[in-house]
């Protein structure tokens, strides 16, 4: 599971809104732990910060973060002693799943895929886990 404020969420909807029709993208990072409950193991990510960046592709369809930027947000992570937990990305016409491309991409198994759709009258937020096998699972997100 993973956990956004209201206000980390509406500051990735404005980030993708602004850049859009191009794909907006950036660094969500912050906390992880396991609680043990009946139904077994659950990990628990809780975002502590999200990192805007810059699509250097500068297109619709896919994007490219930029290396500078996502230096200096590792930089910071550190400073505060969180972690990185994955990223977004926006999907401006498209639905809010993986597309082929954003699979073949995908490298980390232990990352958040986030995907923001505008495609619809409001914008929908999906996180992802993608597997080495390319297998996508939808990881459950709550918004506070
Ligand atoms: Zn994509």
């Amino acid at each position: 599971m993973i956990i956004l404020t209201k206000q980390q969420y509406d500051s990735i909807v404005a980030h993708a809104q602004k850049h859009a029709p191009l794909e907006a993208c950036g660094l969500i990072a912050g906390r992880s732990r396991h609680e043990t409950g009946p139904s077994g193991d659950t990990e628990i990510r809780t975002v502590e910060k999200v990192y805007l960046l810059t699509n250097t592709d500068a297109s619709a369809e896919h994007f490219s973060m930029d290396p500078n930027e996502q230096f200096a947000a590792v930089k910071d992570m550190r400073s505060r002693g969180i972690g990185l937990l994955g990223n977004f990305h926006s999907h401006p016409a498209t639905p809010s799943r993986p597309s082929e491309e954003d699979k073949r991409l995908a490298y980390d198994t232990s990352a958040s895929y986030l995907i923001l759709s505008l495609a619809g009258e409001e914008p929908v937020l999906n996180s992802f886990r993608i597997d080495g096998d390319k297998n996508v699972t939808k990881e459950e997100l709550t918004i506070l």
